[in-house]
């Protein structure tokens, strides 16, 4: 396994959350409460029935468990084996079917090369050592017109003020240390990525989210979290 592009502290701090990660009013619950604005964007640009998807860095399985219900044929990859334990053990409960492994991104895109319709890696970018190489495996997984879907915070001062100070210390909604500001992502530099490994941007969107009121939607400032979809090209 080529699992080189992974912090090991980062899957840790994950591990810590999966017993709770369903809880939609633990510290999962950003993710809870976001999961339907992106399950949407998705779905408004990817034909997900019988679509095969990939769900890299799935965590405990939300967006994958939306994929799979809107009839996609999805497979979750998280490098935490707790994560995943616990993905696979909330199938039982949904009654849906994912096939989630525990595998990192570089051993799906090796393994299935241009295999996937729409590749979707949410929240994880900010979270791993060479975000860059991460993106070239992604684009690998796609099919020619395939849609490749990532989301992340951005580097600005109102990212910090909202993810980490306001999230972590203010509102105590994540534990500290979930973030690293300078891990954040500017959209251009994703786009950068993108386009050295073949993609087409197709379109960005600031994902927007009120912990308060627990209110997301799309549109409006991409200054903290945003979504950005790209394409392979025929
Ligand atoms: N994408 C999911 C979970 C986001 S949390 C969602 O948005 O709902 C980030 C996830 O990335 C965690 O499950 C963590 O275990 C995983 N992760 C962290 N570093 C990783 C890496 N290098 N490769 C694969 N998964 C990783």
């Amino acid at each position: 396994m080529s699992a080189v592009n992974v912090s090991a502290e980062e899957i840790d701090r994950f591990a810590r959350l999966a017993a709770r990660w369903w809880d939609p009013d633990g510290e999962s619950r950003p993710l809870h409460d976001l999961n339907p604005v992106r399950t949407a964007y998705v779905a408004g640009r990817v034909a997900l029935q019988g679509a095969r998807v990939a769900d890299v860095g799935c965590g405990g399985g939300l967006l994958s468990e939306s994929l799979a219900r809107a009839g996609a044929e999805v497979v979750g990859v998280d490098l935490g084996d707790q994560v995943i334990d616990v993905a696979r053990m909330h199938l039982h409960e949904s009654r849906l079917d994912v096939d989630y492994r525990v595998q990192s991104s570089a051993d799906l895109a090796a393994a299935e090369p241009g295999a996937f319709d729409a590749v979707c890696c949410m929240e994880l970018i900010e979270h791993v050592p060479d975000p860059a190489a991460l993106i070239r495996d992604l684009a690998v997984m796609l099919k020619p017109q395939g849609r490749l879907f990532v989301s992340t915070l951005n580097r600005t001062v109102q990212a910090f003020s909202a993810a980490i100070f306001g999230a972590e210390y203010l509102l105590g909604l994540l534990p500290r240390g979930t973030h690293h500001y300078e891990n954040f992502l500017r959209p251009s530099e994703l786009a950068r990525w993108m386009r050295d490994a073949g993609l087409e941007l197709e379109d960005a969107q600031g994902l927007k989210y009120n912990p308060l009121t627990r209110k997301a939607c799309l549109g409006g400032s991409m200054a903290v979290n945003y979504v950005i979809c790209a394409h392979r090209p025929v």
